[in-house]
């Protein structure tokens, strides 16, 4: 699962039509190599393509993907508030979660069998939506909006809900009874 997230984050740009391309130069690694000194900003530089000084969602570090993903304060506060609704607020990355896929491995150790399978759904439908949400900010102009991929992230859960993913339906039960 997390190869399938990190291969969405670094596919070849010359291969996807999309922006989620752009991450490319970045790394192409899977498993446990970390992405830690690597971004979009790198990908952009090389290319010779305007880029933000600093990450666009709290405008004070230069951006990685770690930092996009998990130590950025509004991933932070993304997450909490995310986990808090579930009631697995615990969970939340801390200010010594520099590493996502350290901060993953953590949090599916820490959860039970029966929600396993949903909070690994969770970080993925979270960690893409803070990707997206970057990327709105960085090509549309958008400002950066808790409330706005909060609700994204919400519906996506319920539609993924919805569509049969049973981990998120056990996911969601506890907070829903
Ligand atoms: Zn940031």
């Amino acid at each position: 699962m997390k190869l399938f997230l990190l291969e969405l984050f670094t596919s070849d740009p010359g291969k996807e039509s999309g922006r989620a391309g752009h991450l490319a130069s970045a790394n192409s690694s899977c498993g446990r190599q970390h992405t830690k000194n690597v971004g979009q900003l790198n990908a952009l530089q090389k290319k010779g393509l305007p880029h933000p000084a600093l990450c666009p969602l709290c405008d004070q570090v230069e951006e990685t993907l770690d930092h996009l993903l998990v130590s950025c304060v509004f991933s932070r506060q993304f997450w909490f508030n995310l986990l808090q609704g579930l009631g697995l607020q615990a969970l939340a990355p801390g200010l010594d979660d520099e590493i996502f896929d350290d901060w993953w491995d953590n949090l599916s150790s820490r959860v039970s069998c029966q929600i396993r399978k949903g909070a690994n759904y969770l970080v993925i439908l979270g960690a893409w939506n803070l990707w997206n949400h970057q990327n709105m900010c960085v090509f549309d102009g958008a400002v950066p909006d808790l409330n706005s991929i909060l609700s994204t992230t919400r519906e996506d859960l319920q539609l993924w809900s919805v569509a049969g993913a049973k981990g998120i339906s056990s996911l969601l039960a506890p907070a829903t009874t």
